[in-house]
C-alpha cells in the first residue's frame, strides 16, 4: 500500500528559518506568504469559487524536518521539552508522515498567486493541497484540548531605538510589515521553554533577508538589539 503525492504549490514566506516561526498559524497575523501554484494547477480555473473566501486549509510537507519519524512519543517544545506525549496528541513536525496543516488567511489573488497571512510556514514549503475553510464545520463550539487550552501568553517586546530605526528602514524597502512581524513573533517567545534566559546571551533569526538580534533583559522580556541586511 502506498501513495505518492506531488506538491500543487510552493510557499514563499517571510520565514527564512524555522526558529521564531509561531507554533501555530494566525498567532502572527503580520506573517505573510505567497503561494505559487505549480503546473497544471497554475491556471485560473483551479481557483474559481475562492472569491470571498477568507481562510484556507493548507496541507503541506514539513520538508525541513527530515523524512518522517517512527517514534511513538515526542517532546513538544511548548511543554518545556522534557514532557513526552504521544505523537498523535501533538502537532510536532517529526511524525510518521511529515505532513502539516494550517488555517491561513487568504488576503487576495494577484497574478495567479495566493496572498496569505497568519502563516506558520517556512519559506519553500511544498503544499500538497488547498481547501477552503468551512466555518460551520471547522469551528467546533465547545471543543477542548487540555494540553493546549489557550494560546501562549505573549511576552513583552521592546526595541533599542537604533534597532527600531533599522527595522523601519528595512520595512520600507521590503514593503512588508517587518516591525509588527518581529513584535508578533518574538512575543511568542521563540527560545525553547526549558532554556533559562541569560541576559548576556543573544539570539537571532532571519525574516526575508533581514537578520534580527535580541536578548532577554528579564525572564519574560525581549529587547531587540539590532536589525541588519543578511
Ligand atoms: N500548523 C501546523 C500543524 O499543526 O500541522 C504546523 C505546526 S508545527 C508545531 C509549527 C512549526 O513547524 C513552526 O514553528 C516551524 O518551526 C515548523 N515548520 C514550519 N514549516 C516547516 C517546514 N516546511 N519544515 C519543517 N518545519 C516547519
Amino acid at each position: 500500500m502506498g501513495w505518492q503525492f506531488e506538491p500543487v504549490g510552493i510557499i514563499h514566506s517571510c520565514f527564512a528559518e524555522k526558529f521564531a516561526i509561531p507554533r501555530q498559524p494566525l498567532l502572527a497575523p503580520a506573517a505573510t506568504a505567497t503561494l505559487e501554484l505549480l503546473p497544471p494547477y497554475d491556471q485560473p480555473e483551479a481557483l474559481e469559487g475562492l472569491e470571498g473566501v477568507s481562510h484556507l486549509w493548507l496541507l503541506f510537507v514539513f520538508h525541513a524536518a527530515g523524512h518522517g519519524s517512527k517514534h511513538l512519543r515526542v517532546r513538544p517544545p511548548r511543554l518545556g521539552g522534557n514532557q513526552r506525549i504521544g505523537v498523535f496528541a501533538s502537532r510536532a513536525t517529526h511524525r510518521p508522515n511529515p505532513i502539516g496543516q494550517s488555517v491561513v488567511r487568504l488576503d487576495g489573488i494577484v497574478d495567479g498567486r495566493l496572498q496569505l497571512s497568519g502563516v506558520d510556514l517556512l519559506d519553500g514549503t511544498p503544499v500538497l493541497d488547498i481547501k477552503p475553510y468551512v466555518p460551520y464545520a471547522d469551528a467546533v463550539e465547545g471543543a477542548v484540548n487540555p494540553l493546549a487550552p489557550a494560546p501562549p501568553a505573549p511576552i513583552a517586546v521592546h526595541w533599542q531605538p537604533e534597532a527600531l530605526l533599522q527595522a523601519e528602514a528595512e520595512q520600507q524597502r521590503l514593503q512588508q510589515p517587518l516591525v509588527t512581524l518581529v513584535e508578533q513573533c518574538l512575543a511568542q517567545d521563540p527560545k525553547p521553554a526549558y532554556q533559562q534566559p541569560d541576559a548576556s546571551r543573544e539570539y537571532g533569526v532571519r525574516f526575508w533577508d533581514v537578520n534580527v538580534r535580541w536578548h532577554y533583559p528579564a525572564p519574560n522580556q525581549i529587547c531587540v538589539l539590532g536589525v541588519s541586511r543578511a
